[in-house]
């Protein structure tokens, strides 16, 4: 199954938690393993608190380490061997490193086994984009 998701910022981190959790409830799974996937280079995939403020302290947290004005070599498109209207996101791609391109969730009792303050994020780095992320259940 594929979740298409349109992001409307440059930067945002996107809860798709109660999409996903009703992707379980149809597939009627009892007993299993579900995979999330994004299918991009410049859009992560994490699990943590859906807190507004710590939202920000991760923004912040990511651009000090891939600030998006540095000077980058995937950015250099003359260079590349690739349209001309390539974007220049070698921050976007660094970010992804950061947030990882995969989370695996165990189901149990037809239930995703996530804790109290756990939410799944799609981290979109590089939009506004529509994007699209595998759901794969493995019993
Ligand atoms: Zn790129």
């Amino acid at each position: 199954m594929e979740l298409t998701i349109k992001t409307t910022k440059h930067n945002e981190l996107i809860d798709i938690t109660e999409q996903v959790k009703s992707f379980i409830k149809d597939s009627k799974t009892e007993e299993g393993i579900c995979s999330i996937f994004p299918m991009h280079t410049t859009t992560g995939i994490m699990i943590n608190e859906n807190e507004e403020r710590l939202l920000e302290d991760m923004k912040e947290f990511l651009e000090q380490l891939a600030p998006i004005n540095k000077k980058y070599k995937h950015d250099d498109i003359e260079k590349r061997n690739c349209p001309e209207d390539e974007p220049k996101n070698g921050h976007a791609h660094l970010k992804t490193i950061l947030s990882g391109n995969s989370v695996t969730i165990p189901i149990s009792k037809g239930e995703l086994q996530l804790g109290t303050w756990q939410s799944i994020f799609l981290c979109q780095y590089d939009g506004p984009r529509t994007r699209t992320v595998i759901l794969k259940i493995l019993h």
